[in-house]
């Protein structure tokens, strides 16, 4: 039987392997051979850091740092509600990236007050807006950001990356630049579940948890971590990339589901034989949600103390309400039903939403319990035959999306604008 055959060479990253169709761009050379562009940023970061003793230095004066307010009123722009998760972010990130400035400037504070490298740890449901939110803090403090699932690291042996992929990915947002990297924004997602299983210490591994936890403990408080370039596994004979972790923020963030629960054992305990039952129900009810969340709960939970010491400042998310759904729909810059009335328009095609359709999106979308992610799906299916059919219609034509069309009892391409638009 004939063997797979290997493609031709000039098909292939020499560097990283992976094949022409799996890569954005690809340069061949000499004799065929042919490099991808990720590799090509990698060996420019490689040789940037070898120019000079300690590599170049990220700017300190092109470091914008905004104040807390500016920082919240453009988070305003983009996410809806949750009002004190956006002050404790604005006011963290000010913090940060003031220390960091500070740091490279070269400031030293040895007669000082040293400030502490702060990371954060959103606490929310679902579609709640956390990856949302690290985005834009990204995107208004201009720095380079990059999202890692904690799921997919795992400790040395094991099938999985190793703990500096995260490192990498923030490599690659920065073009390679790895004194840009060094002072940007990591969010790292399902942070909750490398929580060990138990509270006790496990004689066996803990594959997913404890040891992953331990790998990233290390680039959370800051060290000079060396990044295998083509990710996956470092090898003992690969040239890595040095990054200095010091400066970057991390942000991580998970849903916590069972908290709640940690937190009202904990508060309940607290308060039998001294209130009346009628006071403890109420002292309860008031406190035992996540907002009241103390670090010896997130170690009830599995996450190792010296993680829960790494990330100082904690936010929570709210459950997004039906009201705040709607908002969702029409009220950020970049809002669902916006982007929709815009592409059509680019074919001449008018799009109006009707104030009973977006409620009862929210409505649905509420009912399936998985936040805003649940409207974008949605609108997705009802928008999918106006978005197929519109650039090849000819002459103007105008959908209106009402309570009917969300349903499913009418199809976007029959909706009619009604005589005297009540349309939204
Ligand atoms: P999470 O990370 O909490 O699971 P995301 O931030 O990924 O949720 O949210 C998914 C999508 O839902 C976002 O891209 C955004 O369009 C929308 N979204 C979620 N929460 C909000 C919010 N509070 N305000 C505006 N849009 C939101």
């Amino acid at each position: 039987m004939a063997g797979k055959r290997l493609p031709p060479r000039s098909e292939f990253c020499v560097f990283c392997g992976r094949e022409r169709k799996s890569v954005k761009s690809m340069v061949t050379g000499p004799d065929d051979m042919s490099i991808c562009g990720d590799c090509i940023d990698v060996c420019n970061a490689v040789l940037a850091r070898n120019q000079g003793p300690a590599g170049p230095r990220p700017d300190a004066a092109r470091l914008k740092v905004p104040k807390p307010h500016e920082i919240k009123a453009k988070l305003d722009e983009y996410v809806v509600g949750q009002e004190r998760v956006k002050k404790v972010l604005a006011v963290a990130v000010h913090n940060h990236y003031k220390r960091v400035k500070f740091r490279l400037a070269g400031k030293t504070a040895d007669d000082d007050v040293e400030i502490d490298k702060s990371n954060i740890l959103m606490i929310g449901p679902t579609g709640s807006g956390k990856t949302l939110l690290a985005r834009t803090l990204a995107r208004i403090l201009d720095v380079p950001f990059s999202i890692s699932d904690a799921t997919t690291i795992t400790e040395a042996g094991y099938v999985g990356d190793d703990v500096e992929n995260v490192l990498l990915r923030l490599i690659r947002a920065a073009d390679g630049d790895v004194a840009r990297a060094e002072v940007g924004i990591v969010y790292i997602d399902e942070i909750d579940k490398i929580a060990r299983r138990t509270e006790n210490v496990s004689i066996t591994r803990d594959v997913s948890g404890e040891g992953v936890q331990q790998g990233l403990l290390k680039i959370l408080e800051g060290t000079i971590s060396n990044v295998p370039p083509q990710g996956g596994r470092k090898h003992p004979q690969q040239e890595t990339i040095p990054i200095n972790t010091e400066n970057i923020l991390f942000i991580c963030g998970g849903a916590f589901v069972g908290l709640d629960d940690i937190i009202k054992r904990r508060v309940g305990k607290g308060v039998i034989g001294f209130d009346s039952e009628k006071e403890q129900r109420k002292r309860l009810k008031a406190r035992h949600d996540v907002h009241s969340v103390e670090p010896e709960d997130l170690v009830k939970f599995g996450m190792i103390p010296e993680f829960v010491g790494r990330l100082p400042v904690v936010a929570t998310l709210d459950d997004l309400t039906e009201d705040d759904l709607v908002r969702i729909l029409t009220e950020p810059k970049n809002a669902m039903t916006r982007q929709y009335q815009k592409l059509l328009a680019m074919e001449g095609v008018k799009l109006d939403f009707m104030p009973a359709a977006l409620r009862e999106l929210a409505r649905e979308a509420v009912r399936r319990n998985t936040g805003a992610r649940g409207l974008r799906s949605l609108l997705e299916s009802i928008m999918l035959d106006a978005m197929y059919e519109a650039p090849r219609q000819r002459g103007a034509k105008h959908y209106v999306i009402s309570e009917k069309t969300v349903t499913g009892q009418e199809n976007i391409l029959d909706t009619q604008p009604l005589p005297k638009e009540e349309a939204g």
